[in-house]
């Protein structure tokens, strides 16, 4: 919608939710002005002395951040900050820099940007997006030392008052942080997935966020009126009347949701006609497992342990991992805690693997092909995960399974964990629970095969969907083919269920799938034990779930199944919903943006 040459609406994806309206703040991601300028020798030392200050002031504030957000969130994320600090301190770099300012008679910022857009520059060529990433968090860190030497400041920051919109082509965690927490802040960027460190960190902090706008976040100017809507994944850039007031509404609206689902979070998942369904979290790090109990979860079904190389380049050995997992365990008691084994390469930290290149990483060296390739390291995990059981509830659990070698040879190796920890006389627990994803259409296909050798099934629509329908989950381009309810995607579901339940082993799902309202009545009707979605859902879910009932739902899904586009998937959803579970209708249409104005 363009109304005046400088209205109009970018849509994005959302990736931390809520709603902030006020002003724009553009961050730019052109390089900082530096450009080739004299000094005189006898100020050569001065400039050398400003240099080396520069470089402990920004040492020492990495490391305040560090320190705050580790007591906020915990080491991991404190990790993201020592990094970088890291990349300051770089004694190689700075003491060229210090060489060099003697030499030519430059200024230090001029010197400095020049020697770290080398690495920038080599580092850029790689085709490994780990490496890739690292560029960002140097270049970060370089713009901010700069700032220091040429003592800017983002005084327009200061300047406007009350709550701001950051608009960015991409900013990483410790950026995220610069800006004062007490006010309030959303961000629109133009990069970064929902997964990325910089979302997760947005969502821990409560952040509402919206990523994947492209280049199209230039288009903003600083001081524009601004809304995000990080619910439906737009910003409306001075927006007319009717918007504003649209968007007063929906945010009391968001307030008066957020407040009825935290109601919901202690009640039990329980559908209008008694059918009882498991709701448990989703959780990428260690720390996140004091939040499940106080979301009101039934447990952890997801630890997506990958995330334990969160700017490690080294893989952790056993005894860290032991130590990770058996805490986790302790915390949450007799409530079960579904770990699983490491979904490296795709789009998550391929650099740790040592492998530079996969030329189509989601169709490569992932997950559990990865780790049969790798046993040094995949027993490693097993061991300390084996050790671990005795402390809690463990399940683990494989991903990426696409026949049934891969789970025979993991129970193989398994067993020789097992022996070679009795050798050394260690214990542990006989009857852990191996349960896999299903989130490959040929596990889906086979899933009465698996069933047989698998305790539990747990879907993982964020790459059955992917798979499925061959469109990459990532491109943003191709986002309207990403469709959940795509008929095919639901007989798939619909066969694993029937498949795993045939040999009474549970069945649960994991992927975003699991916290969609539509999701939900469908996974439900399908079947599904237990839903495992992100601590700040729980208590929607739980709320969908007592507000529909099983016996109208099964039918629903049933008939879902046999549609042929998603599109009639969804309008039977529609129809249905308004007919049996009217009062669902407010709020499906909130969290999907429907009715927007703009
Ligand atoms: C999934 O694919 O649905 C899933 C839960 O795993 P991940 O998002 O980590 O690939
Ligand atoms: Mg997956």
């Amino acid at each position: 919608m363009v109304a005046d040459q400088h209205r109009f609406t970018l849509t994005g994806i959302a990736s931390s939710p809520g709603i902030v309206s006020g002003r724009a703040v553009v961050l730019t991601e052109k390089p900082v002005e530096v450009n080739p300028e004299k000094i005189k020798p006898e100020n050569v030392e001065k400039e050398i002395a400003n240099f080396t200050y520069a470089i402990a002031r920004l040492k020492k504030d990495l490391e305040k951040q560090a320190s705050n957000i580790g007591e906020r969130l915990g080491a991991e994320y404190a990790r993201l900050f020592e990094a970088q600090a890291m990349i300051v301190d770089d004694q190689v770099i700075n003491g060229k820099v210090i060489e060099l300012i003697r030499k030519e008679c430059q200024t230090a910022a001029y010197i400095y940007y020049n020697q770290v857009q080398q690495v920038i520059d080599q580092l850029s060529k790689s085709n490994d997006a780990y490496l890739r990433e690292r560029v960002l968090d140097i270049s970060s860190v370089r713009n901010r030392l700069i700032e220091i030497l040429q003592g800017a400041k983002k005084a327009f920051v200061k300047d406007i008052e009350g709550p701001i919109v950051v608009i960015a082509r991409y900013l990483n965690p410790g950026d995220l942080l610069g800006f004062s927490l007490k006010r309030k802040v959303g961000f629109a960027l133009g990069l970064g997935g929902v997964t990325s460190h910089t979302s997760l960190l947005a969502k821990s902090l409560n952040l509402p966020t919206v990523v994947g706008f492209g280049l199209d976040v230039d288009r903003v100017k600083s001081g524009d009126r601004v809304i995000l809507d990080a619910y439906s994944g737009r910003l409306l850039v001075n927006p007319d009347v009717k918007t504003v007031n649209f968007y007063r509404d929906r945010q009391s609206l968001s307030a008066e949701l957020t407040r009825k689902f935290q109601q919901e979070c202690h009640k039990p998942a329980v559908t209008k006609d008694r059918h009882r369904i498991r709701i448990l979290n989703n959780i990428e790090l260690p720390s996140e497992a004091s939040r499940v109990i106080y979301s009101g979860a039934d447990g952890i079904g997801l630890f997506r342990t990958e995330y334990l190389f969160l700017r490690d380049t080294a893989f952790p050995n056993c005894e860290k991992q032991f130590r990770i997992y058996r805490q986790i365990l302790e915390k949450m008691g007799n409530k079960p805690v579904v770990i699983r084994t490491f979904d490296l390469g795709g789009d998550k930290f391929v650099g740790s693997t040592g492998k530079a290149v996969d030329p189509n990483p989601f169709l490569g060296w992932r997950a559990i092909r990865f780790c049969l390739d790798r046993p040094d390291i995949f027993k490693d995990q097993l061991k300390a995960l084996l050790r671990a059981s005795f402390y809690g509830n463990l399940e683990i659990m494989l991903p990426m399974i696409s026949n049934f070698e891969e789970l025979s040879a993991t129970k193989q190796l398994i067993k020789e964990c097992r022996e070679e920890l009795a050798a050394d006389k260690i214990k542990t627990k006989p009857d852990i629970p191996l349960g896999i994803m299903i989130e490959i259409p040929s596990a889906a296909l086979i899933a009465n095969h698996l069933a047989k050798e698998a305790d539990f099934f747990s879907l993982g629509t964020n790459d059955l969907v992917q798979y499925t329908l061959a469109v990459d989950r990532t491109n943003e381009m191709l986002g309207h083919l990403y469709q959940t309810y795509h008929p095919a995607v639901l007989q798939l579901i619909e066969k694993t269920i029937n498949s795993g339940h045939r040999y009474k082993r549970k069945v649960a799902i994991c992927g975003e799938m699991g916290a969609d309202p539509y999701g939900i009545i469908l996974l439900v009707g399908l079947g599904i034990d237990e839903l495992s979605v992100n601590f700040q859902s729980t208590g929607l879910v739980k709320s969908i779930v007592r507000q529909i009932d099983f016996r109208r739902a099964k039918l629903i899904a049933k008939a879902c199944c046999k549609k042929s586009t998603a599109k009639e998937v969804e309008d039977l959803l529609d129809a249905k919903i308004e007919e049996y579970w009217p009062k669902l209708v407010p709020v499906i249409k909130f969290i999907k943006g429907i009715n927007h104005a703009g």
